[in-house]
């Protein structure tokens, strides 16, 4: 199965504390682009780029009180298209396994994740940004329908 996703994309960003001053400066860089499509974050990146890009941003919670969760949410509902999250590498969070859970819910649903800036450089310069794309949506099927033993 594939869903179609259109130019205009439904994109989510998140930053951890530390990693808050380079996402600012990152989104500052490519305000234009992203100006483009339809912006989600957790609640205080949320507020943050609000104040950064002057562009309306859907805030969810706050990550550590349940925006991480929110935001896999609308992955697996098929609700967003693309993840920019830059987590803390050298610092553990309350919400670890929050954070856990969003990087796999976006792997089991092929969504694109950007976890550093050179990662995210690569995706927002891709032409894909700017055109139409039919992402794959792997097929559970065979999950979804696999034999239990009787209880
Ligand atoms: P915050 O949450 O944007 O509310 O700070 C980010 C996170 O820690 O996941």
């Amino acid at each position: 199965m594939q869903q179609h996703i259109p130019r205009k994309k439904h994109i989510a960003l998140i930053a951890h504390d530390n990693m808050k001053r380079d996402l600012l400066e990152w989104v500052g860089l490519n305000r234009d682009s992203l100006a483009g499509h339809e912006l989600y974050a957790t609640g205080t990146t949320g507020a943050l780029l609000e104040k950064t890009l002057a562009l309306p941003v859907t805030k969810l919670l706050s990550g550590p009180l349940g925006g991480d969760q929110q935001i896999g949410a609308k992955i697996a509902e098929g609700g967003l298209d693309f993840v920019i999250f830059f987590w803390d590498p050298l610092e553990s969070q309350p919400h670890d396994p929050d954070v856990k859970a969003l990087l796999r819910i976006a792997v089991v649903w092929n969504i694109p994740v950007a976890c550093n800036r050179a990662t995210a450089d690569f995706l927002i310069s891709s032409p894909l940004m700017s055109s139409d794309y039919e992402r794959i949506v792997p097929d559970f099927k065979a999950y979804r329908e696999r034999l239990l033993p009787k209880f």
